[in-house]
């Protein structure tokens, strides 16, 4: 422990369970595997191609497949191993020790994570009750800070910004704004329109939620030129290996089946909110993404996670004071969604 560095220390160990032998609705995961004509597509193509040799610095297919997938230049385009380690370059790129970061509570916890691991201080501004942003804070009290980075739609909560508040948010601030659309899939709206007017944001995505390659780790995301060519000279050189950048070049230019499958977890979300509401004890979030947070009343929500759980149906609890009464649900296939429903009366006694 010598020389490990005190933040470091005091980090708690980041943990998830991962029991895939149940019901498994804890990770905001696609619950459909990529078709097996796709699976056959990426192994051919990484069987044609050299193990032995480093990966493209610069991916070109897969970097030109994002490029017509968004319909935004290559050039704006940088690609890392999951949005997790983009984030992690976005912060190492814009801040130096001590400098300030801008987060929303309850939000994605990697955010205020890894701004601690780096040493930058952390301002928290609390969601509104009904979690939607506070945007007048947020402005507020972007002052000094050097990132403002928030994800919407918001994981856990399921909320999003509308567009012309994110515009508000870049307006007003004189640090970045990083929009963290990992949902965009299931959001459909976007603020990559917002790049053209101003050069402090920037769009990160992820193929670990629509795209159903959580497994592979495989992000990007969108800036002006400028500010990606210096992003690219942070990010870990070969930081993305042939698998992911094979895979994720087939899944782009395949997107109409992504699509499909996007436009089917809508549905099943549509399903699963209806169904909560009929409910009296529970109150859930709408939801712009492939999960929903929804409160209970009358067992505390700690309980209720143990009590699915032993019935072979894994959610999320968070032990946080704010959600305390709160779980969270990922969409599912309409079977897992029905065994979901289906215990939770029984888990309410409703
Ligand atoms: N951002 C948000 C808002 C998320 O919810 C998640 C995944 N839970 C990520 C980023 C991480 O994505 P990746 O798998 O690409 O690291």
């Amino acid at each position: 422990m010598k020389n490990v560095k005190k933040s470091i220390i005091e980090l708690e160990d980041y943990f998830v369970l991962q029991d895939t032998s149940v019901v498994k609705l804890n990770q905001n995961e696609s619950p459909y595997d990529i078709p097996i004509e796709l699976k056959k597509e990426i192994l051919s193509k990484l069987n044609e191609s050299q193990w032995n040799r480093y990966p493209q610095l610069r991916p070109s297919y897969l970097i030109d497949a994002i490029s017509i997938y968004t319909n935004y230049p290559c050039s704006g385009v940088v690609v890392g191993n999951g949005s997790n380690a983009i984030i992690q370059t976005v912060l190492l790129t814009f801040c130096e020790p001590e400098d300030k970061i801008l987060v929303v509570s309850p939000g994605f916890p990697i955010y205020p994570r890894l701004a601690k691991i780096i040493g930058l201080e952390i301002v928290d501004v609390p969601l509104l009750e009904d979690f939607s942003f506070d945007v007048a804070t947020i402005i507020e009290k972007s002052e000094g800070i050097r990132i403002v980075i928030l994800a919407s739609p918001n994981n856990p909560t399921g909320t999003a910004l509308r567009i012309e508040k994110i515009e508000e948010i870049a307006e007003n601030i004189e640090g970045v704004l990083v929009v963290d659309e990992a949902y965009f899939e299931f959001y459909k709206k976007t603020a990559q329109g917002l790049l053209e007017k101003f050069d402090n944001i920037i769009i990160i995505r992820t193929f670990s939620k629509a795209f159903s390659l959580a497994g592979l780790r495989l992000g990007y995301l969108l800036a002006g030129p400028e500010i990606a060519r210096e992003i690219e000279k942070v990010r870990l050189p070969c930081s993305v290996g042939v698998f992911q950048q094979i895979a994720g070049e087939v899944m782009m230019k395949n997107k109409d089946c992504i699509k499909s499958l996007a436009d089917k977890i809508i549905e099943e979300r549509g399903k699963i909110f209806s169904e909560l509401k009929k409910i009296p004890s529970v109150n859930p979030a709408s939801s712009f993404t492939n999960f929903i947070l929804f409160e209970i009343t009358g067992r505390p929500a700690k309980y209720a996670f143990e009590a699915f759980y032993k019935r072979g149906v894994l959610l999320r609890y968070f032990e946080t004071q704010r959600l305390k009464k709160y779980l969270r649900v990922t969409v599912g296939t309409p079977e897992e969604n029905n065994i979901f429903l289906k215990n939770l009366k029984a888990v309410l006694g409703e």
